[in-house]
Protein backbone atom coordinates (compact mmCIF):
# COMPACT_ATOMS: atom_id res chain seq x y z
CA UNK A 1 0.00 0.00 0.00
CA UNK A 2 1.39 3.60 -0.93
CA UNK A 3 2.70 5.19 2.25
CA UNK A 4 4.09 8.70 0.30
CA UNK A 5 3.93 9.93 -3.23
CA UNK A 6 6.25 12.43 -4.22
CA UNK A 7 3.85 15.15 -4.29
CA UNK A 8 2.93 13.69 -0.76
CA UNK A 9 5.98 13.89 0.59
CA UNK A 10 7.25 16.81 -1.16
CA UNK A 11 4.23 18.78 0.28
CA UNK A 12 5.06 17.94 3.69
CA UNK A 13 8.70 18.13 4.06
CA UNK A 14 8.61 21.52 1.48
CA UNK A 15 11.53 19.81 -0.54
CA UNK A 16 11.19 19.14 -3.87
CA UNK A 17 10.74 16.08 -5.84
CA UNK A 18 12.39 14.49 -8.59
CA UNK A 19 10.80 12.16 -10.75
CA UNK A 20 6.89 10.77 -9.93
CA UNK A 21 7.37 7.97 -7.54
CA UNK A 22 5.58 6.57 -4.65
CA UNK A 23 6.95 4.53 -1.83
CA UNK A 24 5.39 2.12 0.57
CA UNK A 25 7.49 1.90 3.49
CA UNK A 26 10.44 3.94 4.72
CA UNK A 27 14.12 2.77 5.80
CA UNK A 28 17.24 4.54 6.85
CA UNK A 29 19.38 1.12 6.38
CA UNK A 30 20.36 -0.31 3.39
CA UNK A 31 21.38 -3.52 5.16
CA UNK A 32 17.56 -4.02 6.11
CA UNK A 33 16.02 -2.08 3.00
CA UNK A 34 12.79 -3.25 1.58
CA UNK A 35 11.92 -2.76 -2.34
CA UNK A 36 9.59 0.20 -2.52
CA UNK A 37 10.98 2.33 0.62
CA UNK A 38 11.78 5.11 0.50
CA UNK A 39 15.35 5.64 1.63
CA UNK A 40 16.48 8.21 3.86
CA UNK A 41 19.99 9.33 3.85
CA UNK A 42 20.69 10.43 7.39
CA UNK A 43 23.97 11.60 8.71
CA UNK A 44 25.11 9.36 11.94
CA UNK A 45 28.23 7.52 11.89
CA UNK A 46 28.53 7.66 8.31
CA UNK A 47 26.83 9.88 5.83
CA UNK A 48 23.69 8.34 4.17
CA UNK A 49 24.23 10.07 1.05
CA UNK A 50 27.28 7.53 0.48
CA UNK A 51 24.56 4.62 0.38
CA UNK A 52 21.99 6.31 -1.87
CA UNK A 53 23.07 4.35 -4.95
CA UNK A 54 23.23 1.07 -3.07
CA UNK A 55 19.40 1.95 -1.87
CA UNK A 56 18.09 2.61 -5.22
CA UNK A 57 20.04 -0.57 -6.89
CA UNK A 58 18.16 -2.51 -4.42
CA UNK A 59 15.09 -1.59 -5.16
CA UNK A 60 14.36 1.56 -2.91
CA UNK A 61 11.44 3.46 -4.45
CA UNK A 62 12.88 6.92 -3.71
CA UNK A 63 15.87 8.46 -1.89
CA UNK A 64 15.32 11.65 0.59
CA UNK A 65 18.39 13.79 0.23
CA UNK A 66 19.85 16.95 0.74
CA UNK A 67 22.03 17.07 -2.65
CA UNK A 68 22.54 14.81 -5.61
CA UNK A 69 25.31 12.37 -4.54
CA UNK A 70 27.78 10.85 -6.88
CA UNK A 71 26.92 8.32 -9.20
CA UNK A 72 23.37 8.84 -8.92
CA UNK A 73 21.41 9.89 -11.84
CA UNK A 74 20.17 13.79 -12.14
CA UNK A 75 16.63 12.18 -12.94
CA UNK A 76 16.73 9.23 -9.98
CA UNK A 77 13.66 9.34 -7.84
CA UNK A 78 14.61 11.55 -5.68
CA UNK A 79 13.50 14.01 -2.59
CA UNK A 80 15.88 17.19 -2.32
CA UNK A 81 15.41 19.15 1.36
CA UNK A 82 17.90 21.35 3.40
CA UNK A 83 18.06 19.07 5.99
CA UNK A 84 17.20 15.39 5.53
CA UNK A 85 16.34 14.75 9.61
CA UNK A 86 14.24 17.67 9.44
CA UNK A 87 12.41 16.65 6.50
CA UNK A 88 11.93 13.16 8.52
CA UNK A 89 10.56 15.20 11.59
CA UNK A 90 7.79 16.71 9.54
CA UNK A 91 7.27 13.48 7.37
CA UNK A 92 6.39 12.20 10.89
CA UNK A 93 4.33 14.90 11.41
CA UNK A 94 2.56 14.80 8.78
CA UNK A 95 2.31 11.50 8.87
CA UNK A 96 0.65 11.63 12.07
CA UNK A 97 -1.59 14.94 11.15
CA UNK A 98 -3.18 12.92 8.72
CA UNK A 99 -4.34 9.76 10.23
CA UNK A 100 -7.33 9.03 12.88
CA UNK A 101 -5.22 7.00 15.57
CA UNK A 102 -4.82 7.07 18.71
CA UNK A 103 -1.34 7.17 19.80
CA UNK A 104 0.20 6.10 22.92
CA UNK A 105 3.62 7.42 24.03
CA UNK A 106 5.40 5.44 26.24
CA UNK A 107 8.85 6.41 28.20
CA UNK A 108 10.47 5.28 31.17
CA UNK A 109 13.72 4.26 32.02
CA UNK A 110 13.22 1.00 31.76
CA UNK A 111 10.41 -1.03 30.30
CA UNK A 112 9.49 0.71 27.26
CA UNK A 113 10.06 -1.69 25.19
CA UNK A 114 8.94 -4.53 27.11
CA UNK A 115 5.29 -2.17 27.37
CA UNK A 116 5.25 -1.49 24.26
CA UNK A 117 5.07 -4.78 23.13
CA UNK A 118 2.12 -5.66 25.51
CA UNK A 119 0.44 -2.68 24.22
CA UNK A 120 0.96 -3.82 20.64
CA UNK A 121 -0.21 -7.47 21.31
CA UNK A 122 -2.91 -6.31 23.25
CA UNK A 123 -4.25 -2.65 20.86
CA UNK A 124 -3.29 -5.26 17.76
CA UNK A 125 -6.51 -7.40 18.48
CA UNK A 126 -8.69 -4.64 18.38
CA UNK A 127 -7.39 -2.69 15.37
CA UNK A 128 -4.77 -1.69 12.87
CA UNK A 129 -2.28 -1.38 15.33
CA UNK A 130 1.75 0.68 14.34
CA UNK A 131 4.44 0.47 16.92
CA UNK A 132 8.15 1.79 17.18
CA UNK A 133 10.45 -0.88 15.94
CA UNK A 134 13.03 -2.54 18.64
CA UNK A 135 13.69 0.35 20.46
CA UNK A 136 13.67 3.07 18.27
CA UNK A 137 13.25 5.84 20.55
CA UNK A 138 15.16 9.00 19.96
CA UNK A 139 15.78 11.61 17.87
CA UNK A 140 15.56 9.51 14.34
CA UNK A 141 13.74 6.59 15.79
CA UNK A 142 10.36 8.63 16.82
CA UNK A 143 10.08 10.68 13.16
CA UNK A 144 11.16 7.73 11.66
CA UNK A 145 8.29 5.53 13.10
CA UNK A 146 5.77 8.13 12.70
CA UNK A 147 6.38 8.17 9.00
CA UNK A 148 6.40 4.80 8.40
CA UNK A 149 2.87 4.84 10.07
CA UNK A 150 0.16 4.11 7.07
CA UNK A 151 -2.64 6.55 6.90
CA UNK A 152 -5.44 4.16 7.89
CA UNK A 153 -3.55 3.06 11.12
CA UNK A 154 -6.30 2.84 14.08
CA UNK A 155 -3.93 2.60 17.50
CA UNK A 156 -0.21 3.65 17.30
CA UNK A 157 2.27 3.07 20.02
CA UNK A 158 5.58 4.80 20.06
CA UNK A 159 8.56 4.41 21.98
CA UNK A 160 10.22 7.71 23.49
CA UNK A 161 13.65 7.22 25.20
CA UNK A 162 16.50 9.94 26.18
CA UNK A 163 20.44 10.09 27.19
CA UNK A 164 20.17 13.87 27.89
CA UNK A 165 17.62 16.40 29.39
CA UNK A 166 16.04 18.26 27.17
CA UNK A 167 15.41 15.28 24.62
CA UNK A 168 11.57 13.70 25.19
CA UNK A 169 9.20 16.54 25.03
CA UNK A 170 10.31 17.54 21.51
CA UNK A 171 9.91 14.11 20.53
CA UNK A 172 6.74 13.70 22.37
CA UNK A 173 5.38 16.71 20.47
CA UNK A 174 5.72 15.19 17.26
CA UNK A 175 3.55 11.99 18.35
CA UNK A 176 0.54 14.10 19.55
CA UNK A 177 -0.07 11.34 21.83
CA UNK A 178 -3.70 10.82 23.21
CA UNK A 179 -1.85 8.97 25.95
CA UNK A 180 1.10 9.31 27.63
CA UNK A 181 2.43 6.49 29.72
CA UNK A 182 5.97 6.79 32.59
CA UNK A 183 6.87 2.86 32.95
CA UNK A 184 9.33 4.18 35.93
CA UNK A 185 12.28 6.44 36.79
CA UNK A 186 15.07 4.43 38.23
CA UNK A 187 18.99 5.00 37.84
CA UNK A 188 19.81 4.74 34.60
CA UNK A 189 21.86 7.29 32.26
CA UNK A 190 22.14 8.69 35.35
CA UNK A 191 25.81 10.42 34.21
CA UNK A 192 24.25 12.96 32.55
CA UNK A 193 21.90 14.20 35.27
CA UNK A 194 22.24 15.37 38.96
CA UNK A 195 19.56 13.25 40.53
CA UNK A 196 16.47 10.68 40.26
CA UNK A 197 14.51 14.00 40.60
CA UNK A 198 15.68 15.58 37.48
CA UNK A 199 15.08 12.02 35.74
CA UNK A 200 11.58 12.12 37.09
CA UNK A 201 10.87 15.55 35.64
CA UNK A 202 12.53 14.86 32.00
CA UNK A 203 10.30 12.03 31.89
CA UNK A 204 7.43 13.60 33.03
CA UNK A 205 7.79 16.34 29.91
CA UNK A 206 6.02 13.77 27.78
CA UNK A 207 2.65 14.81 29.13
CA UNK A 208 3.70 18.14 27.63
CA UNK A 209 3.39 16.35 23.83
CA UNK A 210 -0.35 14.91 24.69
CA UNK A 211 -3.12 16.57 22.70
CA UNK A 212 -5.77 18.53 24.85
CA UNK A 213 -8.01 16.38 26.77
CA UNK A 214 -5.26 13.47 26.85
CA UNK A 215 -4.36 10.82 29.62
CA UNK A 216 -1.07 10.93 32.11
CA UNK A 217 -0.75 6.99 33.00
CA UNK A 218 2.01 7.05 35.43
CA UNK A 219 3.73 4.27 37.83
CA UNK A 220 2.26 5.67 41.19
CA UNK A 221 5.13 3.54 43.27
CA UNK A 222 8.10 4.81 42.18
CA UNK A 223 10.37 7.54 44.06
CA UNK A 224 9.06 11.14 42.71
CA UNK A 225 5.69 9.70 41.34
CA UNK A 226 4.49 13.35 42.73
CA UNK A 227 6.75 14.90 40.17
CA UNK A 228 4.78 13.15 37.36
CA UNK A 229 1.15 14.03 39.02
CA UNK A 230 2.24 17.43 39.13
CA UNK A 231 3.20 17.32 35.50
CA UNK A 232 0.23 15.57 34.33
CA UNK A 233 -1.82 18.79 36.40
CA UNK A 234 -0.08 20.92 34.78
CA UNK A 235 -0.80 20.03 31.42
CA UNK A 236 -4.60 19.39 32.04
CA UNK A 237 -4.64 15.62 31.91
CA UNK A 238 -6.78 13.21 33.15
CA UNK A 239 -4.14 10.83 35.29
CA UNK A 240 -4.15 7.47 35.71
CA UNK A 241 -1.75 5.87 38.46
CA UNK A 242 -0.90 2.11 38.71
CA UNK A 243 0.59 0.52 41.08
CA UNK A 244 0.61 -0.82 44.71
CA UNK A 245 -0.06 2.88 45.39
CA UNK A 246 -1.98 3.69 42.33
CA UNK A 247 -5.14 5.39 43.02
CA UNK A 248 -6.91 4.20 39.40
CA UNK A 249 -5.63 0.93 38.63
CA UNK A 250 -4.14 -0.66 41.82
CA UNK A 251 -1.88 -3.75 42.36
CA UNK A 252 -2.99 -6.50 44.98
CA UNK A 253 -0.93 -9.68 44.76
CA UNK A 254 1.27 -10.79 42.19
CA UNK A 255 2.11 -14.49 42.29
CA UNK A 256 5.63 -15.38 40.54
CA UNK A 257 5.02 -18.44 39.10
CA UNK A 258 8.21 -21.05 37.47
CA UNK A 259 6.82 -19.57 33.83
CA UNK A 260 3.65 -17.31 34.58
CA UNK A 261 2.57 -14.80 36.70
CA UNK A 262 -0.73 -14.29 38.26
CA UNK A 263 -1.63 -10.55 39.05
CA UNK A 264 -4.63 -9.73 41.06
CA UNK A 265 -5.19 -5.73 40.65
CA UNK A 266 -8.87 -3.82 41.33
CA UNK A 267 -9.80 -0.59 38.59
CA UNK A 268 -11.74 1.41 41.28
CA UNK A 269 -12.52 -1.10 43.19
CA UNK A 270 -13.65 -3.62 40.53
CA UNK A 271 -11.58 -6.67 40.64
CA UNK A 272 -8.70 -7.67 37.60
CA UNK A 273 -7.24 -10.81 37.10
CA UNK A 274 -4.20 -11.21 34.42
CA UNK A 275 -1.82 -13.95 33.47
CA UNK A 276 1.54 -13.28 31.95
CA UNK A 277 3.36 -15.92 30.29
CA UNK A 278 6.75 -15.41 31.85
CA UNK A 279 7.69 -14.82 35.36
CA UNK A 280 8.84 -11.26 36.85
CA UNK A 281 7.16 -8.75 39.52
CA UNK A 282 8.09 -5.94 36.92
CA UNK A 283 6.35 -7.74 34.17
CA UNK A 284 3.35 -7.18 36.17
CA UNK A 285 3.64 -3.72 36.83
CA UNK A 286 4.49 -3.24 33.15
CA UNK A 287 1.21 -5.20 32.24
CA UNK A 288 -1.17 -3.23 34.79
CA UNK A 289 0.20 0.18 33.23
CA UNK A 290 -0.57 -1.51 29.71
CA UNK A 291 -4.02 -1.56 30.85
CA UNK A 292 -4.36 1.45 32.36
CA UNK A 293 -3.61 2.39 29.04
CA UNK A 294 -6.52 0.73 27.37
CA UNK A 295 -8.76 1.93 29.38
CA UNK A 296 -7.48 5.06 28.43
CA UNK A 297 -8.35 4.40 24.91
CA UNK A 298 -11.64 3.11 25.80
CA UNK A 299 -11.05 -0.66 24.46
CA UNK A 300 -12.65 -3.86 25.93
CA UNK A 301 -10.75 -4.49 28.79
CA UNK A 302 -11.43 -8.30 29.25
CA UNK A 303 -10.14 -8.96 25.50
CA UNK A 304 -6.84 -6.61 26.21
CA UNK A 305 -6.43 -8.69 29.43
CA UNK A 306 -6.43 -11.79 27.03
CA UNK A 307 -4.14 -10.82 24.90
CA UNK A 308 -1.77 -9.86 27.42
CA UNK A 309 -1.64 -13.42 28.40
CA UNK A 310 -0.10 -14.40 25.16
CA UNK A 311 2.77 -11.48 25.18
CA UNK A 312 6.56 -12.84 25.72
CA UNK A 313 9.53 -10.86 26.66
CA UNK A 314 11.08 -9.11 23.83
CA UNK A 315 14.68 -10.81 23.13
CA UNK A 316 17.54 -10.38 25.47
CA UNK A 317 14.77 -8.91 28.16
CA UNK A 318 13.93 -11.92 30.32
CA UNK A 319 13.53 -14.70 27.40
CA UNK A 320 13.57 -17.95 29.45
CA UNK A 321 14.37 -20.75 26.87
CA UNK A 322 15.77 -24.46 28.07
CA UNK A 323 18.83 -25.42 26.32
CA UNK A 324 19.84 -29.35 25.87
CA UNK A 325 23.22 -29.94 26.87
CA UNK A 326 23.39 -33.46 25.60
CA UNK A 327 21.67 -34.45 22.57
CA UNK A 328 21.64 -38.06 23.36
CA UNK A 329 20.61 -37.76 27.29
CA UNK A 330 17.45 -34.97 26.65
CA UNK A 331 17.66 -35.21 30.49
CA UNK A 332 20.53 -33.04 31.04
CA UNK A 333 19.12 -29.60 30.38
CA UNK A 334 19.53 -26.13 31.97
CA UNK A 335 17.24 -23.07 31.82
CA UNK A 336 18.74 -19.88 30.47
CA UNK A 337 17.24 -16.30 31.21
CA UNK A 338 18.28 -13.93 28.60
CA UNK A 339 18.30 -10.29 29.76
CA UNK A 340 21.58 -9.35 27.66
CA UNK A 341 20.10 -6.51 26.13
CA UNK A 342 20.49 -4.19 28.82
CA UNK A 343 21.18 -3.18 32.90
CA UNK A 344 21.00 -1.13 35.44
CA UNK A 345 20.54 -1.36 38.56
CA UNK A 346 16.79 -1.23 38.81
CA UNK A 347 16.23 -4.01 36.02
CA UNK A 348 19.12 -5.93 37.45
CA UNK A 349 17.05 -6.09 40.83
CA UNK A 350 13.99 -7.05 38.71
CA UNK A 351 16.29 -10.13 36.83
CA UNK A 352 17.80 -11.41 39.98
CA UNK A 353 14.79 -11.44 41.86
CA UNK A 354 13.32 -13.92 39.16
CA UNK A 355 16.62 -15.81 39.10
CA UNK A 356 15.93 -16.29 42.94
CA UNK A 357 12.59 -17.26 42.83
CA UNK A 358 13.19 -19.84 39.77
CA UNK A 359 12.62 -23.21 40.39
CA UNK A 360 15.68 -25.82 39.93
CA UNK A 361 15.50 -28.77 38.81
CA UNK A 362 17.43 -31.98 40.28
CA UNK A 363 18.86 -34.05 37.37
CA UNK A 364 17.52 -37.42 37.63
CA UNK A 365 20.74 -39.05 35.95
CA UNK A 366 23.53 -37.39 38.25
CA UNK A 367 22.03 -36.88 41.43
CA UNK A 368 23.11 -33.63 41.02
CA UNK A 369 20.99 -30.40 42.28
CA UNK A 370 20.74 -27.59 39.66
CA UNK A 371 21.93 -24.03 41.10
CA UNK A 372 20.68 -20.33 40.57
CA UNK A 373 23.98 -19.16 38.53
CA UNK A 374 24.24 -15.36 37.60
CA UNK A 375 26.59 -14.18 34.79
CA UNK A 376 26.22 -10.31 35.02
CA UNK A 377 28.35 -7.43 33.17
CA UNK A 378 28.91 -3.97 34.23
CA UNK A 379 26.27 -1.48 34.22
CA UNK A 380 26.72 1.53 32.00
CA UNK A 381 26.44 4.89 32.50
CA UNK A 382 25.90 5.60 36.40
CA UNK A 383 28.35 7.64 36.39
CA UNK A 384 30.92 8.65 39.44
CA UNK A 385 28.87 6.50 42.08
CA UNK A 386 28.96 3.70 39.52
CA UNK A 387 31.28 0.90 41.78
CA UNK A 388 29.29 1.63 44.96
CA UNK A 389 25.88 0.55 42.83
CA UNK A 390 27.52 -2.75 41.65
CA UNK A 391 28.97 -3.76 45.17
CA UNK A 392 25.47 -2.92 46.39
CA UNK A 393 24.39 -5.74 44.57
CA UNK A 394 25.85 -7.89 47.02
CA UNK A 395 23.41 -6.86 50.19
CA UNK A 396 20.38 -7.79 47.92
CA UNK A 397 18.24 -10.71 49.69
CA UNK A 398 17.85 -11.71 46.15
CA UNK A 399 21.39 -11.94 45.06
CA UNK A 400 22.18 -13.94 48.99
CA UNK A 401 19.41 -16.86 47.67
CA UNK A 402 21.72 -17.24 44.57
CA UNK A 403 24.23 -20.15 44.70
CA UNK A 404 27.16 -18.81 42.09
CA UNK A 405 27.84 -15.10 40.92
CA UNK A 406 30.16 -14.73 37.77
CA UNK A 407 31.36 -11.44 36.94
CA UNK A 408 32.19 -9.82 33.84
CA UNK A 409 33.44 -5.75 33.20
CA UNK A 410 35.76 -3.67 35.50
CA UNK A 411 32.95 -2.49 37.22
CA UNK A 412 31.45 -6.09 38.23
CA UNK A 413 34.97 -6.12 40.14
CA UNK A 414 33.47 -3.95 42.84
CA UNK A 415 30.84 -6.63 43.03
CA UNK A 416 33.06 -9.66 43.37
CA UNK A 417 35.41 -8.22 45.51
CA UNK A 418 32.60 -8.16 48.19
CA UNK A 419 30.61 -11.31 47.17
CA UNK A 420 31.19 -14.13 50.29
CA UNK A 421 33.50 -16.86 48.99
CA UNK A 422 30.59 -19.75 48.71
CA UNK A 423 29.07 -17.45 46.09
CA UNK A 424 32.30 -15.81 44.52
CA UNK A 425 32.03 -17.85 40.68
CA UNK A 426 34.69 -16.17 37.80
CA UNK A 427 35.59 -12.54 37.25
CA UNK A 428 36.57 -11.78 33.75
CA UNK A 429 37.36 -8.46 32.17
CA UNK A 430 35.58 -8.86 29.20
CA UNK A 431 32.79 -11.53 27.88
CA UNK A 432 35.56 -13.67 25.33
CA UNK A 433 37.61 -14.57 27.99
CA UNK A 434 35.10 -16.28 30.06
CA UNK A 435 34.25 -17.96 27.14
CA UNK A 436 36.17 -20.80 27.30
CA UNK A 437 35.76 -21.61 30.86
CA UNK A 438 31.80 -21.90 30.31
CA UNK A 439 31.38 -24.96 29.79
CA UNK A 440 32.81 -25.84 33.18
CA UNK A 441 30.88 -23.67 34.95
CA UNK A 442 27.15 -24.89 33.98
CA UNK A 443 26.16 -27.81 34.87
CA UNK A 444 22.47 -29.69 34.13
CA UNK A 445 19.54 -28.50 36.13
CA UNK A 446 21.38 -24.91 36.52
CA UNK A 447 19.59 -21.80 36.07
CA UNK A 448 21.67 -19.47 34.44
CA UNK A 449 20.63 -15.75 34.55
CA UNK A 450 22.75 -13.63 32.06
CA UNK A 451 22.41 -9.59 32.23
CA UNK A 452 24.25 -6.95 31.55
CA UNK A 453 24.51 -3.33 29.46
CA UNK A 454 24.51 -3.98 25.70
CA UNK A 455 28.45 -2.81 25.69
CA UNK A 456 29.55 -5.62 27.87
CA UNK A 457 28.83 -7.72 25.00
CA UNK A 458 26.74 -10.61 27.11
CA UNK A 459 24.90 -11.53 23.90
CA UNK A 460 28.21 -13.72 23.02
CA UNK A 461 27.75 -15.75 26.03
CA UNK A 462 24.24 -16.22 25.90
CA UNK A 463 24.85 -17.64 22.07
CA UNK A 464 27.49 -19.67 23.31
CA UNK A 465 25.25 -21.65 25.98
CA UNK A 466 22.91 -21.88 23.45
CA UNK A 467 25.51 -24.26 21.35
CA UNK A 468 26.56 -26.10 24.51
P1 LIG B 1 15.98 0.98 26.43
O1 LIG B 1 16.19 2.30 27.13
O2 LIG B 1 17.25 0.23 26.23
O3 LIG B 1 15.17 1.09 25.19
P2 LIG B 1 13.59 -0.03 27.71
O4 LIG B 1 13.13 1.05 28.62
O5 LIG B 1 12.93 -0.17 26.40
O6 LIG B 1 15.16 0.05 27.51
P3 LIG B 1 13.09 -2.84 28.11
O7 LIG B 1 13.89 -3.17 26.91
O8 LIG B 1 11.64 -3.10 28.11
O9 LIG B 1 13.39 -1.35 28.58
O10 LIG B 1 13.70 -3.62 29.37
C1 LIG B 1 15.06 -3.45 29.75
C2 LIG B 1 15.33 -4.33 30.93
O11 LIG B 1 14.53 -3.93 32.04
C3 LIG B 1 15.00 -5.79 30.73
O12 LIG B 1 15.92 -6.52 31.46
C4 LIG B 1 13.60 -5.93 31.30
O13 LIG B 1 13.31 -7.23 31.70
C5 LIG B 1 13.69 -4.98 32.49
N1 LIG B 1 12.39 -4.39 32.84
C6 LIG B 1 11.32 -4.21 32.06
N2 LIG B 1 10.34 -3.58 32.73
C7 LIG B 1 10.79 -3.35 33.97
C8 LIG B 1 10.24 -2.75 35.15
N3 LIG B 1 9.02 -2.25 35.15
N4 LIG B 1 11.02 -2.71 36.27
C9 LIG B 1 12.25 -3.24 36.28
N5 LIG B 1 12.82 -3.82 35.21
C10 LIG B 1 12.12 -3.88 34.07
MG1 LIG C 1 13.65 0.06 24.54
Amino acid sequence: MTLWTAAQAATATGGRAVGDWSCDGVSIDTRTIEAGDLFVALKDVRDGHDFVAQALEKGAGAALVSRVPDGVAKNAPLLIVEDVLQALERLGQAARARTQARVVAVTGSVGKTSTKEMLLAMLGDQGRTHASVASYNNHWGVPLTLARMPADTEFAVIEIGMNHPGEIAPLARMAQADVAMVTTVAAAHLEAFENLAGIAVEKASIFEGVKPGGWAVLNADIEHAAILMAKAVDCRLRDLEFGVHGHHFKLLDVQVQADTTVVQASHEGAPILFKIASPGRHFAMNGLGALAVCHALGVDMALAAQSLGRWQPYRGRGVREVIVLDPVDTHMTLALIDDSYNANPTSMAAALAVLAGAEVTHDIGRVSKGRRIAILGDMKELGTGAEALHAGLAGLETTRALDVVHCVGPLMRALYDVLPDHQRGAWTETAAELLPDLRGLLDSGDVVLVKGSLSTRLGTIVDAIRKM
